[in-house]
């Protein structure tokens, strides 16, 4: 029997606020454990939460990108249960009043394109962390708790592990874009978990599913429920009955494993947060927001194609970060050639960043720099070949081409009496060559430029070169 996969996601990204949801605490990962706490977030009584007003923001600003409706009037709720690294024995989130609701988001998988919709967009605060590094003792981490988080749920609209990491890539990519979070799974600022089932082909209602937790990367998520998609059918198949729980994937075995069913599922008995007043955002503030959205990448791929000229993979790859987007921008608006521009940005400048690990805002070489390295080649100062050599060290040192090039000596030489005396001394050296050329041999041009390239350092106008070398040759 054919197989069909149900899977739904739920999303959570930690805001890139300065300080946490409730209190003024910052929110910078990697502190030494408890530094950025104080008596609101770790829960101390008689405290008072106060709302970060940026948080909202975010998540309104994420509800219109992905054309959510956004409810003017919501409120927290108190989501209780207890946990070591929850000191309140509460999480304040949201729960009959979410900040945002339907909206979907479209992936392109093979060319077809997609609408996942979503359910809702709550705002909640995140807890602490427990570390557990062996002993009979565990400790806890409250530099998390109360960093402002966004909940992310979709309907289950996504039909394979494909489709859900490619979900998770776009959804990253417009994060990033809107600058609300920084998509860093490793470090847990993106979190996914997915709720799964399979059903009979065709079949209208959906079967009985599990939940993963524990994937901290796209490769992950995709191993993990093609894993899980898997199990479910072998059970099926054999007649079996699917146990609704959550499973942890475990990546070193390559396995989703059983962690708790849903029997033990907490009832959180959520009310109304009674030390919050509701929010409401009224259309002034609602358009403020509105007005903050940059272009996100789709549409900024579609211009690219269309205001530079260029394919759409070149545009596809220039717009996935907008960092890298803008520098592009910058060097065309500088006056480089658009495709030129794109060609060195995912040739050389791309190898160079990707092999040291560095961010695009972080390149020592700067768009006015490639732009300089550019006008160099085309009014013939340097050869192609040399601008490579420049361009490695204006990425190592941050120094203009010019300077660079004036420095080494690496001046393209295009005075042709000069080249015509090299062009004559290597045919003066290398007569069985000239011989063999004449009789016919007619790929032996290259080696001729090679030796007139190789005596010049590589700095011999190759136009040049190439005529003097027929011109000599033919006579
Ligand atoms: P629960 O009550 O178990 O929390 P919800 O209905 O709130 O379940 O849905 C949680 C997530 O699970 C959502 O992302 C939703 O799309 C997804 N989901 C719900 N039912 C299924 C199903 N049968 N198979 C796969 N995903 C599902
Ligand atoms: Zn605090
Ligand atoms: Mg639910």
């Amino acid at each position: 029997m054919q197989y069909e996969a149900v899977i739904g996601l739920e999303i959570h990204a930690q805001l890139l606020t300065e300080s946490k949801m409730f209190c003024g605490c910052p929110t910078k990962f990697g502190a030494e454990p408890n530094t950025q706490t104080c008596p609101v977030c770790v829960g101390l009584p008689g405290v008072l939460p106060v709302i970060n007003k940026r948080a909202i923001e975010y998540v309104v600003k994420t509800g219109l990108a992905l054309n959510c409706e956004i409810t003017q009037y919501s409120r927290f709720a108190r989501k209780n249960y207890f946990y070591p690294d929850l000191p309140k024995g509460y999480q304040i989130s949201q729960y009959e009043l979410p900040l945002c609701r339907g909206g979907y988001l479209e992936i392109a998988l093979n060319g077809r394109r997609k609408k996942i919709r979503l359910t809702r967009i709550h705002l909640e605060e995140d807890a602490g962390k427990n570390i557990h590094e062996g002993g009979d003792y565990s400790l806890v981490d409250l530099n998390r708790a109360g960093v402002p988080l966004m909940e992310i749920v979709t309907e289950p609209d996504i039909r394979s592990a494909q489709e859900a990491a490619e979900f998770m890539r776009r959804l990253r990519m417009i994060l990033r874009y809107l600058g609300v979070c920084d998509g860093n799974m490793e470090q847990g600022s993106l979190r996914c978990d997915a709720n799964v089932s399979v059903r009979p082909a065709g079949q209208e209602g959906f079967g009985v599913k599990t939940e993963i937790k524990n994937m901290n990367s796209f490769k992950f998520i995709e191993k993990a429920l093609e894993y899980e998609i898997n199990r479910q059918i072998r059970l099926l198949s054999k007649g079996e009955k699917i146990v609704q729980e959550t499973r942890l994937w475990d990546a070193k075995r390559g396995i989703t494993e059983s962690m708790r069913s849903k029997e033990e599922a907490h009832d959180y008995r959520y009310f109304p947060e009674p030390d919050l007043m509701p929010v409401e955002i009224d259309e002034g503030w609602l358009n403020e927001i509105r007005a903050q959205i940059v272009e996100l990448p789709d549409a900024r791929m579609e211009r690219f194609i269309k205001e530079y000229n260029l394919p759409e993979d070149d545009a596809r790859l220039l717009t996935e970060e907008r960092a890298m987007a803008d520098w592009f921008e910058e060097a065309v608006r500088l006056g480089g050639h658009p495709k030129t521009v794109a060609n060195w940005m995912m040739g050389e400048l791309l190898r160079l960043l990707n092999k040291d690990g560095i961010q695009i805002e972080d390149s020592k070489v700067k768009p006015a720099q490639l732009v300089g390295l550019l006008s160099l080649i085309d009014r013939d100062v340097i050869s192609g070949k040399i601008a490579k050599t420049v361009f490695e060290e204006m990425y190592q040192t941050g120094r203009e081409a010019e300077v660079i090039v004036k420095e080494k000596g690496l001046l393209q030489i295009t005075d042709t009496e000069e080249i015509e005396r090299i062009v004559e001394d290597i045919l003066n050296n290398n007569p069985k060559e000239v011989e063999r050329f004449r009789a016919g041999e007619q790929k032996l041009l290259g080696f001729f430029v090679g030796q007139v390239m190789k005596a010049t350092k590589g700095k011999a106008n190759p136009r040049i070169v190439n005529e003097l070398l027929r011109k000599k040759l033919s006579a």
